[in-house]
């Protein structure tokens, strides 16, 4: 291995800000429940803010028990009424209607995005919203092609489907909810989450635009209880979940023998696994946007690093050098690398696992970079010496945060990497195909990236093993859960 070089006076680097124009957006001081295709007002609302600024951007609805029962009863209504009896083809043309108007709206979605979640631009407009968009123009494909998808079966919708996302992809998650759900012919009655409820509300304006017969989509607001409401609700005849194993295991609990369907994509602390022979700089910036993109509240971040221990300090350095330059700050700069952390809560949690790695005696590295004093914020940070009885091993921090642990064999990379609750994803990082393939089948995951990371596409499933949960979003699999057995 040649000369480790690494600067130690980093030149600085000069930006001027370029911040994208929010003037174009069009924000309701308030929002009413989505509810039978029309604004439905409700006894509470709360507040949403920017988690950036802590200002408020808008009240919405509170959805209590009477709301969401009156949500179902639309979403059944609309399933015996039209949607049912809706031709195949036409379910499909309804959802390219959403697709186009979204993409024609890309950039308003995007700025929401980020001021109501705190996540960069540069992310919501390359990623959040086009990927939105493609899952809705990938499932209106396969809305009149239902009968190829196994043979000897015709192909039938289960009836209502209760959908319930969490806050770290809002308008992403529900695309990947809504798009096979009405592709199969149900209908759907869909909770945003307690901090990011806007981009569904705008999704509510152009399920209006593209004339979806009332109830199909019923789209409320509220926090863990208005989810229980529909959990609970004896109408709906499937439920999917995106969010915490807890809540996840909860849902299990009271959804068994009720007959719904049932699909729970929860969380992950996947292994991100840097063998020697790996091409080293890609691997940094795979480890970077492996737990740094969407500061790190994503289920399946590479959140422990698992390096070769004869490269370990080389990937450290460069590694260190590298979060020199993340820039912090204003999501809507142009320029910014990792955002504002999503709520006040989560940051809390942040911080609590933090401390919890310095008192438990891992080693904790922050670049220098100074953070905006309003809003709620967290420097990118990595743990090295980091061991396996480490809390910070071990429960998903959902943050800019990274645990390194070391290894000298695949062996026991392998054995490492799956030492876990959950089994979401992982990466391999190696210059060697054959190990690629050796290492992956070995692997306990969802998705394995190979000299990538967090790579998505619609027509690719998506889902855990473990207490990652089970069923499969996107892709031919992603259809089966909305579909009669
Ligand atoms: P959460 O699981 O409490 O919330 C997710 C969604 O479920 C929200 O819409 C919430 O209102 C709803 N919900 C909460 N309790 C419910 C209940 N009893 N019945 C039905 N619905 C309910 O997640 P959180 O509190 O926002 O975050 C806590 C932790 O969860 C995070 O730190 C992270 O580790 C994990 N998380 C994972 C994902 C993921 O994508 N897998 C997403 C969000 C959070
Ligand atoms: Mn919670």
């Amino acid at each position: 291995m040649g000369k480790i070089i690494v600067k130690k006076n980093l030149p600085e680097i000069k930006y001027d800000a370029s911040i994208e124009d929010s003037k174009h957006i069009s924000l309701s001081k308030k929002y009413d429940l989505f509810i039978n295709g029309k604004n439905l007002k409700t006894k509470k609302y709360f507040k949403t803010i920017n988690p950036a600024t802590e200002e408020m951007l808008s009240e919405v609805a509170y959805a209590d028990n009477k709301d969401v029962n009156k949500a179902v009863t639309s979403a059944k209504n609309a399933f015996n009424k039209h949607w049912k009896k809706t031709k195949p083809s036409d379910r499909g043309k309804y959802l390219f209607r959403i697709a186009r108007i979204i993409q024609e709206k890309a950039r308003e979605f995007s700025v929401i995005e980020s001021m109501n979640g705190g996540k960069p631009i540069r992310e919501s407009k390359s990623i959040d919203i086009p990927l939105a968009i493609s899952h809705f123009f990938y499932y209106a494909g396969w809305a009149d092609k239902l009968n190829y998808i196994k043979t000897n079966s015709k192909p039938e919708p289960l009836g209502v489907a209760g959908q319930i996302i969490p806050w770290n992809f809002p308008l992403l998650m529900a695309a990947w909810k809504i798009a096979p759900a009405l592709a199969c012919g149900n209908t759907v009655v869909i909770k945003s989450a307690e901090t990011t409820p806007l981009t569904l509300y705008k999704l509510a304006e152009i399920i209006q635009e593209a004339e979806i017969p009332d109830g199909v989509v019923n789209i409320i607001s509220g926090d863990g209880k208005t989810g229980s409401y529909l959990v609970d609700n004896s109408e709906v005849n499937k439920i999917a979940f995106t969010g915490s194993t807890e809540v996840g295991k909860h849902i299990m609990k009271s959804t068994a023998g009720s007959g719904k369907k049932l699909t729970l994509e929860l969380g992950g602390k996947a292994a991100n696994i840097i063998f020697e022979d790996a091409p080293v700089d890609a691997a940094i910036e795979g480890i970077i946007n492996g737990i740094y993109f969407n500061q790190g509240h994503v289920c399946c971040a590479g959140s422990r690093l698992l390096v070769q221990e004869n490269i370990a300090d080389l990937v450290i350095k460069k590694l260190k050098s590298r979060m020199n330059y993340l820039r912090v700050g204003n999501p809507l700069d142009k320029n910014t690398d990792i955002g504002a952390i999503n709520s006040k809560n989560q940051l809390k949690r942040i911080t609590e696992l933090v401390k919890s790695g310095v008192s438990e005696g891992a080693e904790i590295f922050q670049p220098q970079c100074t953070l905006p004093a309003k809003g709620f914020w967290f420097k990118p940070t990595f743990f090295s010496n980091v061991s396996q009885a480490h809390r910070i091993a071990n429960e998903e921090i959902f943050g800019p945060v990274l645990s390194i642990l070391t290894f000298r064999t695949p062996k026991e990379a392998i054995e490492k990497a799956n030492n876990t609750f959950y089994g979401l994803s992982a990466g391999i990082w190696t210059s060697k195909g054959s190990k690629v393939f050796e290492v992956l089948k070995q692997i306990k995951a969802g998705v394995v990236w190979a000299n990538t990371f967090n790579k998505f596409n619609p027509a690719s499933p998506f889902g855990g093993f473990k207490e990652s949960g089970f069923g499969r979003e996107g892709g031919v699999h992603g259809l089966l859960p909305y579909l009669k057995d």
